[in-house]
């Protein structure tokens, strides 16, 4: 039986979201700020969090308490996982939620990715892994919870980055042009993924040379939002899209920050403009508040909801179909090893013989990196050697990355990030377990790390 700790959370405040400023320090009009933070009456000056800090966010010295830069945070909450002394709180929208859940208008749709359903179990007892997917849609579903999968989003993030690294290789490897071509000609390989935003934030404040490298494809939450709002409040729910409350689940606490990034209101821009919504309709976000795994699992304890108990059936629905490719997301090297199934295929025309690229996963290693031969159907069978890497959380390994390409900026056409060790599944929102050091803690050696 697993143990995790309770940790501290507090409600977003007015001054969460930033005053009128179009710019405040590193933050924009309306992005939340101040996700994590320090307890300074808890804080013992151990510094233990710094060590997991991709930014050098946290500053103090050893024996006085700590504090965290709101200008350099990524709010990846790695330093909240790993502090021994539970002295690091989150911001939660957990009471929100709860008051949506109670209000009769709206149609609220938990959004759950697939992190969660591996790590959830253990906020009851169980294993990670214990949960299966159809428990957790009944969860949800008990608590008032409308349900709509990440993974069917993350499919379409799929689709979306694999063509257009794909349009990549035709503009800079086979120089290709046309008119489908413009777009990646301002946007140089090596192809960065983009589903990460504490490494999206971090590559803007801290390596924003390699902007124009990052892939324009949304995350899959941030698919899903939109989607959501549009099509399925159309076509699936008949909802007006107004009264649609999405609640995203995930193993993030970054996600918190992205889903108030003002860009992220395409619904709202979309329904506009298409008069399917009145003129003068207030914006609103694509994804209206975030929970983390602890979060929902804190939801499910105030309705009296233990979903290891509950039944394991149900019939399929719509908005929960999804392939494998957009299951392995939440392991790092996921993300790559999807878009390049995709990629395969388009470029050669051939399904991969076996579409397990596993020499891709970064579970064992800072840098994990590959060659991937790929016969090209528009070159009659000629060969290309795709090189691709792998950053597995980018505290330290970020860094090394942009050292190799500034040495050689031929070295990579695809580069993942995920800011977290493991990726997602060891995100910092997902149960923290009691002895506050996480399993794949960066100073031990690898084969403790297990
Ligand atoms: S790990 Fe926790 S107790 Fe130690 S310095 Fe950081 S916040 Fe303070
Ligand atoms: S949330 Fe992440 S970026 Fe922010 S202080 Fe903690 S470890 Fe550093
Ligand atoms: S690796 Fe996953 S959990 Fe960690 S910050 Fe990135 S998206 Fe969030």
């Amino acid at each position: 039986m697993s143990e995790v700790s309770k940790v501290r959370t507090f409600p977003p405040s007015k001054e969460s979201w930033g005053g009128d400023a179009a710019f405040d320090g590193t933050h924009r009009k309306g992005e939340l700020r101040g996700i994590i933070k320090i307890n300074q009456d808890n804080c013992v000056g151990c510094d233990t969090c710094t060590a997991f800090c991709p930014t050098e966010a946290i500053k103090g010295t050893l024996g006085v308490a700590h504090a965290i830069s709101t200008n350099q945070c990524v709010a990846c909450g790695q330093c909240l996982v790993n502090c021994p002394f539970g002295a690091i709180e989150q911001m939660s929208f957990v009471d929100i939620v709860m008051e949506k859940l109670a209000d009769p208008k709206a149609f609220v749709v938990a959004h759950p990715s697939p992190a969660v359903r591996v790590s959830i179990a253990e906020e009851f007892g169980g294993k990670p892994g214990d949960l299966t997917v159809n428990r957790l849609y009944n969860a949800f579903e008990k608590a008032g919870f409308h349900n709509y999968d990440v993974n069917f989003a993350a499919d379409q993030t799929i689709l979306e980055e694999g063509t257009e690294f794909i349009k990549k290789v035709r503009y800079w490897v086979l120089g290709e042009r046309g008119e489908d071509l413009e777009h990646v000609a301002h946007h140089p390989l090596p192809h960065f993924t983009s589903c990460c935003p504490a490494w999206v934030k971090n590559a803007e404040t801290f390596h924003p040379e390699l902007i124009p490298h990052i892939s324009g494809a949304k995350s899959p939450i941030q698919m899903g939002g939109p989607l959501a709002k549009t099509w399925a409040a159309e076509f699936v729910w008949k909802k007006d899209p107004r009264d649609i409350y999405m609640v995203s689940v995930t193993p993030c606490t970054a996600k918190i920050f992205e889903a108030s990034r003002p860009e992220f209101n395409s619904a709202y821009e979309y329904l506009k403009e298409n008069n399917k919504i009145p003129q003068d309709t207030p914006s609103f976000q694509d994804i209206d508040a975030v929970l983390t795994a602890r979060d929902a699992a804190e939801i499910f304890r105030r309705k009296g909801i233990n979903p290891l108990t509950l039944p394991d059936e149900r019939e399929m629905e719509t908005m929960n179909v999804y392939t494998g490719a957009a299951t392995i997301f939440g392991a790092s090297g996921g993300v790559m090893e999807a878009a390049l199934r995709t990629a395969y295929f388009i470029l050669s025309g051939t399904e991969l013989s076996n579409p397990d690229i596993t020499l891709v996963r970064g579970y064992e290693q800072d840098i994990v990196e590959a060659t991937i031969p790929v016969p090209l159907k528009a070159l009659n069978g000629k060969v290309i050697n795709v090189k691709v890497a792998v950053v597995n959380g980018a505290s330290r390994n970020i860094k090394e990355i942009v050292k190799r390409l500034t040495d050689d900026k031929n070295q990579y056409h695809f580069v993942e990030v995920m800011n977290c060790p493991g990726g997602c599944v060891n995100g910092g929102g997902q149960p923290v377990r009691t002895m506050g050091t996480s399993w794949l803690h960066p100073l031990l050696p690898l084969p403790l790390r297990a």
